[in-house]
């Protein structure tokens, strides 16, 4: 199975006639979450297609504006919509007042719905998700204020049966196979018993991705993208204009293709672009530290496979 990207918003900052402010979507058969909550992203989600109903969760990495302020439309929406099944929202410390402040204004219109607010904390962790297929995780990550990233994941599938080795092994085609599949060992009808091992690969790890916004370059980051099939960091600004990034708690596209290519991630997705900036040649110059960049933009779909 494979995750889609679909960029919602790749704007730094404020949202232009181009680009919205900050949101992806991560979307799997049947089910997504949703990577920052700029101003206009459940609009780019409708877009995109996708159906707020089928919505897991909302990984929100930072309190700033450009990040967080379509989350409150968007609860209002779902409550709207009558939607019963919690949603969780990640997010760093802070997060739970912030909301209860405008559920109490009346700002949130959420309804029924309960909302499960998981703060980040410390060196981040698991982020449960129930009844969800993603897996997902969480990293600090260094900005001007508590900033997390996160990482989805969809779980390791079973290894590859060796059909042919299995039959020479005397196990009969049929259910037998998915209990080794499983690796559960079977019991033949001569009453010899089959291991798996030798007759069954090792499990394959699922399609993953790794968000890393807002962010100087950062170990953390490095982290949080080891092994990735996609890394989506932020490149605020070209490298000519680093020490700029910096001081604002930014990244280049360049430092960013240095994060991605010591994580050993497969594909960088840049977004986050400053509206004086142009993505692709943001993109263009980092070419030489990392073969596969992808310049977002928004609903632009980007397939993930491993
Ligand atoms: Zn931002």
């Amino acid at each position: 199975m494979r995750l889609r990207l679909i960029p919602l918003g790749t704007s730094a900052g404020r949202p232009t006639l181009q680009r919205g402010a900050s949101a992806l979507a991560v979307a799997a058969e049947g089910a997504w979450v949703l990577c920052d909550c700029g101003e206009g992203a459940q609009l780019s989600a409708q877009r995109a297609g996708l159906s707020l109903s089928r919505l897991d969760a909302v990984l929100i990495t930072h309190l700033h504006g450009d990040h967080f302020n379509g989350l409150p439309g968007l609860l209002g929406t779902l409550g709207l919509e009558g939607r019963q099944r919690p949603l969780v929202v990640a997010g760093p410390p802070g997060l739970a007042e912030l909301l209860q402040h405008l559920a109490r204004a009346g700002s949130l219109g959420t309804g029924e719905m309960e909302v499960r607010v998981l703060e980040q904390r410390g060196n981040g962790g698991e982020v449960r998700v129930e009844g969800s297929q993603f897996e997902v995780e969480s990293r600090p990550l260094a900005h001007r204020v508590p900033t997390f990233g996160f990482r989805v994941a969809l779980p390791a599938r079973t290894g590859t049966l060796d059909v042919e080795a299995a039959v020479v092994a005397g196990v009969p085609a049929g259910p037998l196979f998915a209990d080794l599949k499983a690796g559960r060992p079977v019991t033949l009808p001569d009453g010899r018993v089959v291991e798996p091992a030798g007759l069954v690969g090792p499990p394959r790890r699922g399609a993953s991705m790794a968000y890393a916004l807002d962010t100087v370059p950062c170990p953390s980051a490095v982290e949080l993208a080891r092994g990735v099939d996609a890394l989506v960091h932020e490149a605020t600004y070209e490298h000519g204009r680093a020490a700029l990034a910096h001081e604002r708690g930014h990244s280049t596209g360049v430092e960013a293709a240095r994060i991605a290519a010591d994580a050993e991630a497969a594909t960088l997705v840049l977004t986050h672009f400053s509206p004086s900036v142009n993505g692709d040649a943001v993109a263009e110059e980092a070419r030489s530290i990392h073969p596969r960049i992808v310049a977002a933009k928004d609903l632009l779909e980007i397939a993930v496979d491993r």
